[in-house]
């Protein structure tokens, strides 16, 4: 007699452990680490989970349930996924359900509270089964798994959605509050009669007598993104009607008489547009270039991790593809990682043109079906041989990894910072690599002070390329004091002359222009000049920012909103004053000044939609732009040819900003910033407004002295015990009574400190100190470089746990960061 199979499964929940299951006897023969099983947990609720172990030992407890089914027939998690979802879990202090929410798609995780709807179907290709859950979902559209289940009473409900999941008669549908972005656009093309040249130029005859069609018709021919190829043709309706200025009416007009098209089109669909096989070779390379790849390779001899120290516009992108290459032709794969905002189409299209259809894309703005496709294919036979994609990808099932490139690995995106697992995807990269045997290239041109250090103390190798493409010469910086430029009535608002006529300049000669601020809105606040009332969130301990577009004020941290009241609430005064600016500000000044100008701005607000990024960007790089406002969107991966002008119009609220990073922070995204300037051809020229001219962190960046910065930062993490010489540990703590978190938070301090001593800080308010009507306490912990990382990292997880076993603390919510940023 063979002895029971049980197997441990990861549940979709934040339990610290795995759960066992006894396996029925048929079931045996299916059952494998990696597979899906549905299971009951709880009060009844089904959920599908993951077999993680499979074995023979009886668990302790009293009643093992039944595994009620096994969804899949082959495992969709590999062995080696485990291993790092393993590595997470311990390192970042979180349970495996966590991970494995962070790491499948929903459509893969299939909880019970994911929500499916109907696609299109045929009734006679149904079975009864499938016709039952097709008619529960057509009386309300939308079901939970967990109601489905319940309401069909078929006895093996996952398998039969499961089958139609594959074969789309069902979909998952996103949770639709959360999702603010717009899922589809409305595309505009010519009628496919009129892809032919002259088909179109007899219409364009035909409308003589109506000019405002004509001009509709000839702004859509001129979009053809292949020349020749009118049936490339295809705007977005709102940039359409924005751009040829005319009304709705005649659009509407022309696609009744069916001249032209439109097309309800998902926003990113357009990214995967492109499976075509690669049409280019990767570029000759330049000598320098040629000598930093063949050190590259060098090092990757010795070191597992290399850091490729390159100024902006020396050519990275370049090596990188000829190292992508050498990797394919050895049969491996690539993983290219590239912060969210620096995964644009210009890069996605480069690689394309190199890689054809063997790249695929994994973005979190792509919808959870197209990222479902991405998984599927690689577990397929024939996976992506690269992968182009943001930090989440470092979760796809990879079988044959050579080779992991992150780039801007400075970039701060790359660390999740809720929900857990609060990982740092170029750390988790790094142990990926190790534990796959790839090898690892860091690129970025002003590297993290860890990172530094780790190749300074030959962690990792280093690499470095100096000089950039074709000679062009890094940006002349001037620093404009502006207390000095106040004093002397040489500030027009936030603007110096010597900004404003830099402008004008390059406006003159036909030059592009980026000017950044690191704030969204109009104004970080408002105040009344009568009384100094501010309005603040209800919610939360912020001030409320002031958009003068939609005349709201929103709360940046909850999303509470609500019109500008108009008049004081305190005094009723009318005289309410914008304190300081953000970016809608500046864009409203700078169309005061330069009335001529094309001026578009880019932030969290003008992008809601993955589309107006991309149409904002391929109208600067296309030259209709002529001035670029934004946040720090507008310092990462662009390459511009024509921008001569690079401004930042205030250099102080980063430097400012209580945080030990805030240095390097200033240093990476001034020099990024500044990198845009000059490209191709012509030095360009930066501007840097600022009031502390003197400040360590400007006299670095117009030095262009990393090293200097780097060696002086280093030296204060090691005065005042921060990373690389200690490690941090967050704690974070929030409860909606503020007497009681203080006493929970300085219990757990308490009991901290009992054992660790002065390295526990606080508990401590941080900058923002309530958040969705939630007081928020945080609690630090350094922890030395040679101390026990494990043990201490178990005695906190600990201390956790008994608190919240007390009954009176357990309703605070605590959360651990490891490595916080
Ligand atoms: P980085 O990533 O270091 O900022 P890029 O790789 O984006 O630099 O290169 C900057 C610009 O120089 C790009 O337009 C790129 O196409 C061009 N470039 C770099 N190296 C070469 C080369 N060897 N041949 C032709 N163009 C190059
Ligand atoms: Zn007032
Ligand atoms: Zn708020």
């Amino acid at each position: 007699m063979t002895s029971q199979l049980y197997a441990d499964v990861i549940l979709p929940l934040a339990l610290q452990a795995t759960y066992t299951y006894s396996v029925p006897f048929e079931m045996e023969k299916m059952i494998q680490p990696g597979v899906r099983v549905v299971v009951s947990f709880g009060q009844r609720r089904l959920y599908s989970a993951l077999v993680y172990r499979v074995h023979t030992e009886k668990p302790q407890v009293q009643q093992v349930k039944d595994i009620l089914q096994v969804i899949d027939t082959t495992p969709i998690v590999l062995p080696s996924q485990y291993k790092l979802w393993e590595w997470l879990a311990e390192y970042y202090m979180c349970s495996l359900g966590e991970v494995m929410k962070a790491a499948l798609p929903s459509g893969l995780k299939m909880e019970s509270d994911t929500y499916i709807s109907s696609g299109e179907f045929d009734e006679i290709d149904l079975s009864d089964e499938e016709m039952t859950l097709i008619h529960l979902l057509g009386q309300k559209r939308k079901l939970t798994i967990q109601q489905l289940t319940q309401k069909s009473g078929l006895k093996h409900p996952m398998s039969v959605i499961k089958s139609m999941l594959e074969r789309k008669l069902l979909f998952i549908t996103e949770d639709i509050e959360s999702d603010y972005r717009a899922k589809t656009e409305n595309y505009i093309a010519l009628a496919p009669e009129y892809s032919d040249e002259k088909k179109l130029c007899e219409l364009i005859d035909s409308l003589k007598r109506a000019p405002a069609q004509q001009r509709l018709i000839l702004a859509i021919a001129s979009q053809a993104t292949t020349p020749n190829d009118l049936s490339t043709a295809r705007v977005l309706r709102k940039t359409l009607l924005e751009k040829v200025d005319v009304s709705a009416s005649v659009l509407k007009s022309l696609i009744d008489k069916g001249y032209i098209v439109q097309d309800e089109v998902e926003t990113s669909r357009i990214d995967n547009a492109n499976s075509d096989p690669a049409t280019c070779n990767p570029l000759a390379l330049e000598d320098f270039q040629i000598n930093a790849l063949n050190e590259i390779q060098n090092q990757f001899s010795s070191h597992d991790v290399v850091l490729l120290h390159g100024v902006t516009s020396s050519g990275k992108t370049e090596l990188y593809i000829h190292l992508i290459n050498q990797a394919l032709q050895n049969g491996k794969q690539v993983l290219y990682l590239l912060p969210e905002i620096a995964l644009t189409t210009q890069i996605i299209n480069r690689l394309h043109k190199v890689f054809g259809n063997r790249v695929g894309v994994y973005h979190s703005k792509f919808s959870d079906s197209q990222r479902v496709e991405v998984y599927l294919k690689m577990l397929s036979e024939e996976p992506f041989d690269v992968i182009l994609g943001v930090r989440s990808s470092i979760f796809l099932p990879f079988s044959n990894l050579g080779l992991v490139i992150v780039d801007e690995e400075h970039e701060n995106t790359f660390k999740q910072y809720n929900p857990a697992p609060r990982y740092h995807a170029r750390d988790t990269a790094i142990v990926l690599a190790k534990q796959v045997g790839a090898k690892v290239l860091l690129g970025t041109a002003t590297p993290a002070v860890e990172t530094y250090f780790n190749a300074k103390s030959g962690k990792f190798g280093l690499v470095k390329m100096l000089e950039r493409f074709s000679g062009l010469e890094l940006p002349r910086t001037i620093v404009v004091d502006t207390r000095d430029a106040r004093k002397r009535k040489r500030m027009k608002s936030h603007f110096s002359d010597t900004l404003l006529s830099a402008i004008e300049n390059a406006l003159s000669q036909k030059e592009q222009v980026i000017l950044f601020q690191n704030r969204r809105g109009y104004a970080p606040f408002i105040e009344c000049a009568d009384c100094g009332w501010v309005p603040h969130c209800e919610h939360c301990d912020v001030t409320l920012t002031y958009h003068k577009y939609t005349n709201q004020l929103t709360c940046h941290y909850c999303g509470f909103g609500m019109e500008q009241m108009g008049s004081c609430l305190a005094c009723g005064s009318t005289n309410l004053q914008p304190k300081g600016f953000g970016t809608e500000k500046v864009e409203d000044e700078l169309s005061v000044f330069f009335p001529d100008a094309v001026i578009e701005r880019i932030d969290l607000d003008s992008t809601r939609s993955r589309s107006s990024y991309e149409r904002i960007i391929s109208g600067f790089e296309q030259g209709k732009i002529d001035i670029l406002v934004g946040t720090q969107m507008v310092s990462k991966g662009l390459d511009f040819d024509r921008v001569s002008l690079v401004g930042i119009l205030n250099a102080d609220n980063m430097l400012n900003f209580p945080d030990f990073r805030a240095f390097e922070r200033s240093f990476q995204l001034i020099t990024q910033v500044s990198g845009r300037a000059g490209r191709k051809g012509k030095q360009g020229l930066v501007i840097i407004q600022t009031a502390q001219p003197d400040h360590p962190v400007i006299k670095s960046v117009t030095g262009n002295n990393f090293f200097t910065f780097w060696e002086w930062q280093l030296a204060e993490r090691n005065r005042f015990h921060y990373p690389p010489f200690y490690r941090l540990v967050r704690i974070t703590l929030k409860h909606k009574d503020k007497h009681h978190l203080e006493d929970t938070a300085e219990n757990l301090a308490k009991t901290l400190r009992h054992s660790l001593g002065e390295n526990v800080l606080g508990p401590e308010p941080p900058i923002i100190s309530r958040v969705q009507g939630l007081y928020i306490l945080e609690i630090l912990v350094k922890i030395k470089r040679e101390q026990p990382l494990q043990r201490i990292k178990e005695f906190i997880r600990y201390s956790i746990t008994m608190l919240k076993q007390k009954r009176e603390t357990s309703t605070v919510v605590i959360a651990i960061d490891v490595d916080p940023y």
